[in-house]
């Protein structure tokens, strides 16, 4: 109000209604006793009076009657502290309608020289004596405002407390200045801790729980610097949390007046991404380990059956290539390993194998195992396929020792190449089948190179199945018998029946017949035809003498029939042969996977007398040790081991602690293959029980028997008289 005051007061006065009438604000000019005086042109509108009609009014009309206190409090404090600007009331202006409206409501003292001096101010007619100026405003626009800002701020109020993301907002000087709960219990917070003056504390929690936290305050300083900068960074807690940290400057217009950090826990989103990666990681590892399955075998490492059908495919597809060789392999009686020793011995040995097999040919472009014993091996471009051939079966025969035993393994290969005329790859391998299969025949532990005249052993070993199903019914299948003689008694105590298959005038040899029969279930037929012939044959030389008796062989496979020793029973008594007359021959290997079944049948026999012989005993893999725990009465020692002796000097203490052994168990001992008189006489110094042999007799048929026993009685005074 110093406007109001001047050097000319006239000047001044003239002036004070243009002056009042140009304020926005209602102005009312007040005598000491509070009679209005004046009130300028915004009086006059927010009052809703004219501007004359004021004057004389009592100055308290013009305010609702519940703010009445309220001015009058205001001009008290104006009265007693004329000095100072009391703080203006909120109270309403009371129109002449009746109704109130708010207004913000200012007073201040006049000085008191204009008294007295008439004014030509427009609408105040007399201001004199004027004490008092009241200024009103209008607040119902603020109020609006007011309650805008209100709604919003309990909005944002309650859009942070009720947001996942913890908040906090730091004032420039570092001080802090909001927070929402969730940043509290984020962090762990207890709320009193932000009630403190000092922000020490807070910040010490915070920064204890980060994992790095000479990272997170470095971070912090970096931003106090930028004031302006936005920031997003993730925070590792110690306990395992993953904060993503945002920050963004408080703006109040133009002005930064702090930061705004919000902290997201993105623990659970950040676990589900690593269980993701995780499971992703370990599907790429079985996807890996499925792969490899699908070419590799699982046991030798070597490449399946697949990889080399495709190799041998893309072998034969390439025209630069001058050859192509697939040599195939088979290990000989590995069945016998697997079955003596047991699978685990089984697997041993085809790893070293495989072993043995991959140092040989290290250029080869495929070694595989086709499955069980069987492995091929596909060189292309190789000089000399039969040179590698030759050096796999003798790399292979070196011994090795597998559970403890030493074996020898030994296979046959078979090798084909690709020659002049173009074959498929189905028949290259084929080819090396049948010449694998041809080496087979020609002895094991060998290769042979495929030639056309073998197509031709293969027509007849397929042929000789369907002959040999027709051999019992047309009685092709004959015995023949071999003496076993004593040299003790000095006579021929008993005779071995052999098969023998004539077919179309050829004789089939049983080393070639008996193994198909066995594969094929035949030898339970022909088994049983030997049996009964042999029986109906021998009858009558066996009713001669007590102590004459008959062997008879007796493979695995018939043993496995349920009534075997029943039907053998059987067929004795109808012959009236007794059964401690009879002896079935086995050999070693129907005991290793022998079920009950086949014990019962041995022992059936056994208790009605029949004996058990060991045969071919000392060939195969099982120890001496085993001897006593087989349900056998005889043994008969394999030829191999009497063809060792060749002077009758040499010292084989094998022949000597076989027969003692067997000896010891209380079983008898016969030696087969007895050929020289050298052999008879080595053998019956170790006490051997009984000898069998060509020195004796070849096996003769049936009517020849008279013949065969007097050329055994013969060799045995020709022994005797040495
Ligand atoms: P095995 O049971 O060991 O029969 C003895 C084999 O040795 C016979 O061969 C016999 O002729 C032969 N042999 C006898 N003395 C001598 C000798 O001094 N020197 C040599 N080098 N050999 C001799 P064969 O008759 O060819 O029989 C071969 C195999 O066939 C038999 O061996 C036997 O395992 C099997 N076999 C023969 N007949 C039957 C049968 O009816 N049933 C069964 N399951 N197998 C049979
Ligand atoms: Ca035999
Ligand atoms: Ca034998």
């Amino acid at each position: 109000m110093t406007g109001f005051t001047g050097r000319d007061n006239n000047v001044a006065l003239q002036n004070f209604g243009v002056v009042m009438d140009a304020s926005p604000d209602a102005l009312l000019a007040l005598a000491a006793d509070g009679t209005v005086l004046a009130a300028n042109v915004a009086a006059a509108r927010l009052f809703a009076l004219e501007q004359e009609a004021f004057t004389g009014m009592d100055h308290r009309q013009l305010f609702g009657e519940g703010f009445r206190d309220d001015v009058a409090q205001l001009l008290d404090l104006l009265h007693s502290l004329p000095e100072g600007h009391p703080t203006p009331r909120d109270v309403t202006a009371l129109r002449r309608d009746g109704t109130e409206v708010p207004i913000e409501l200012a007073a201040a003292l006049l000085p008191r020289h204009h008294e007295g001096t008439p004014t030509t101010g427009a609408g105040i007619t007399d201001p004199a004596g004027a004490r008092l100026l009241l200024s009103a405003r209008g607040t119902a626009h603020r109020r609006t405002a007011d309650a805008n800002l209100r709604e919003a701020m309990s909005l944002l109020a309650a859009t942070l407390e009720s947001t996942a993301d913890g908040i906090l907002v730091i004032g420039t000087d570092g001080s802090v200045a909001g927070f929402n709960e969730q940043f509290l219990t984020m962090w762990g917070i207890p709320p009193e801790l932000m009630q403190g003056t000092s922000d020490e504390p807070v910040m010490q929690l915070i920064v204890g729980q980060v994992a790095d936290p000479v990272v997170f305050a470095a971070r912090l300083g970096e931003l106090q610097q930028e004031p302006a900068a936005e920031s997003h960074d993730v925070v590792e807690f110690r306990d395992g949390r993953t904060f993503e940290r945002y920050s963004r400057p408080q703006r109040v217009g133009e002005q930064i007046v702090g930061r705004v950090w919000s902290f997201r826990d993105v623990t659970p989103r950040r676990r589900a991404q690593e269980q993701a990666q995780q499971a992703m990681m370990d599907l790429a590892v079985q996807a890996e380990k499925l792969r490899a399955m699908a070419f590799q075998d699982p046991l030798t490492g070597l490449a399946n059956r697949a990889v080399f059908n495709d190799a041998l495919a893309e072998s034969l597809q390439e025209p630069r290539l001058k050859t192509v060789d697939v040599l195939l392999l088979d290990l000989d009686d590995f069945k016998e390993v697997n079955d003596i020793l047991g699978h685990q011995a089984g697997d041993d040995m085809l790893v070293e194998v495989a072993r043995r097999l991959r140092g040989c040919v290290p250029t080869a472009d495929v070694v595989a195992r086709l499955g069980g014993d069987e492995f091929v091996v596909l060189l292309t471009a190789c000089p000399d396929a039969d040179a590698i051939a030759a050096c796999i079966v003798r790399c292979l025969h070196v011994p090795v020792t597998i559970a403890g035993t030493v074996l020898r393994p030994s296979l046959s290969l078979g090798l084909a190449s690709l020659g002049q005329d173009s074959v498929g790859p189905s028949e290259l391998l084929r080819h090396a089948d049948i010449a694998m299969y041809a080496a087979k025949a020609a002895g094991k532990n060998r290769f042979l190179r495929f030639h056309p005249d073998m197509m031709q052993a293969l027509v007849q070993r397929t042929h000789m199945e369907g002959g040999l199903q027709l051999a019992v019914a047309r009685g092709e299948i004959t015995v023949d018998f071999q003496p076993i003689v004593s040299h003790r008694m000095g006579q021929v105590v008993q005779l071995e029946a052999l098969a023998r298959w004539d077919r179309d005038g050829e004789r089939i040899p049983p080393s070639v017949f008996i193994p198909l029969a066995e594969r094929t279930g035949l030898i339970s037929e022909i088994g049983a035809e030997v049996m009964a012939t042999g029986m109906v044959q021998l009858a009558q030389w066996l009713s001669e003498d007590p102590s004459r008796s008959l062997a008879v062989n007796v493979s695995g496979v018939q043993l496995q029939e349920p009534d075997f020793a029943g039907n053998v029973l059987r067929l004795a008594e109808a012959s009236g042969v007794a059964p401690y007359q009879l002896v079935v021959e086995v050999t070693e290997s129907v005991f290793f996977d022998a079920d009950c079944s086949l014990i019962q049948q041995l022992s059936a026999l056994r208790d009605a007398g029949v004996r058990v012989a060991l045969d071919d005993f000392g060939t195969g893999y099982s120890s001496l040790g085993r001897l006593q725990d087989l349900p056998v009465d005889t043994v008969k020692i394999d030829k191999t081991f009497v063809s060792m002796v060749r002077t009758g000097n040499e010292r084989l203490p094998i022949l000597s602690s076989m027969i003692n052994m067997a000896h010891s168990l209380g079983l008898t001992v016969t030696a087969e293959g007895i050929e020289t008189a050298a052999q008879a006489d080595y053998l019956t110094a170790l006490e051997c029980d009984s000898l069998q042999g060509y020195l004796f007799s070849l096996p003769e048929p049936g009517d020849r028997l008279h013949q065969a026993l007097h050329h055994a009685g013969e060799a045995l005074s020709a022994l005797k008289g040495r």
